[in-house]
């Protein structure tokens, strides 16, 4: 098999019809052999129900279904996704056609094309978003890849094609937090850009908000780098010592200049309130850490599957 097409979808009802004429459009004559990997992520809608009863596109070899018994987010869904996939090379897309199968392709044949390249990454040309959005994306970038010490792409979205030995590499990542764009920075490999504009949703809205988008930025900074852990109390405690040292001789050389002198009610409160939010923000970011470190401490899968569904050609196994 070529190509395993893996789709996260969570209540993807209005898009699924869609999405499967779209892959059997695309893909029927183009002579790649493929399977879908559909993840339905815990859906409250009939995505599950559709993914199970929609006729399985005639050009497809297979076509998996996993079900999870709850809502488990995107990057759970993916790696589900990724270790049911058997192809050459794997494409990631969204369910909702903001990334078209037939762009799918061409990524797949750029790839081909290029021997030396093991990943084919789209990037939003033109982010379909507004301003705001799209300066914390940026910042997001930036932060991570100062952090980090990784070169993760700027724009470049989760709608990739890779080969085998990359879908390997991440699935020996065994982390339970999962940021795929830290990920396949890390991972390395050559990867090409492929410009792209996202369309813009067949149905149904984004299952981001911005809440949630923050977290998840947050998380995936915080994931790949421990400099907050290791430096800024370190670096903190070092100039509030310094500031220390120079107040304490100031002080002294003070006595000396004017005895009668009151002492400052105003500095000890600055340095009290200076120093206790040091160490009450520090331990913050450690808590950061240590729940983080708890969390993986516990080896919980990143899922639970319900059930897996195998079909080939129109029939189910
Ligand atoms: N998705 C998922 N689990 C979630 C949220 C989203 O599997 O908890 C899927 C969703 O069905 C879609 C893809 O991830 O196929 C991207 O989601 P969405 O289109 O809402 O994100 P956006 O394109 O706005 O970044
Ligand atoms: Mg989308």
């Amino acid at each position: 098999m070529d190509l395993s097409i893996v789709v996260p979808c969570y209540n993807e009802e209005g898009s699924l019809p869609l999405l499967f004429s779209a892959v059997d459009e695309a893909l029927a004559d183009s002579g790649v052999s493929y399977e879908l990997v559909f993840v339905n992520d815990g859906s409250s809608d009939e995505t599950s129900r559709l993914l199970h009863e929609l006729p399985t596109p005639a050009s497809a070899e297979r076509i998996v279904v996993v079900d999870f018994s709850r809502n488990f987010g995107k990057e759970s869904a993916l790696l589900a996704g990724l270790q049911r996939a058997e192809g050459e090379a794997v494409g990631l897309m969204d369910a909702d056609l903001q990334q078209p199968p037939a762009t799918l392709l061409e990524m797949y044949r750029m790839l081909q094309a290029n021997p030396t390249a093991d990943c084919v990454a789209a990037f939003q040309e033109h982010r379909n978003e507004g301003a705001v959005l799209s300066f914390f994306k940026h910042a997001f970038y930036k932060t991570f890849d100062a952090t980090s010490r990784l070169n993760a792409m700027p724009d470049a979205s989760d709608f990739r094609v890779f080969r085998r030995e990359v879908a390997d590499a991440l699935l020996s990542m065994p982390e339970s937090f999962r940021f795929s764009k830290g990920m396949f920075a890390w991972v390395g490999f050559e990867t090409l850009p492929f410009p792209y504009t996202p369309a813009n949703r067949v149905e149904g809205e984004t299952k981001w908000s911005f809440r949630k988008l923050m977290r998840y930025g947050i998380g995936g900074v915080l994931s790949f780098t421990t400099f907050p852990l290791k430096k800024i109390a370190a670096v903190a405690g070092l100039v509030a010592t310094l500031a220390g040292l120079v107040l304490l001789v100031e002080v002294i050389v003070e006595q000396f200049i004017n005895p009668a002198m009151p002492s400052g009610y105003p500095t000890i409160l600055c340095v009290l309130l200076l120093m206790g939010g040091l160490i009450l923000a520090t331990l913050g970011v450690i808590g950061e850490y240590i729940a983080r470190i708890y969390i993986e401490t516990k080896r919980r899968p990143a899922y639970i599957a319900k059930s897996v569904e195998v079909r080939t050609g129109n029939e189910r196994e």
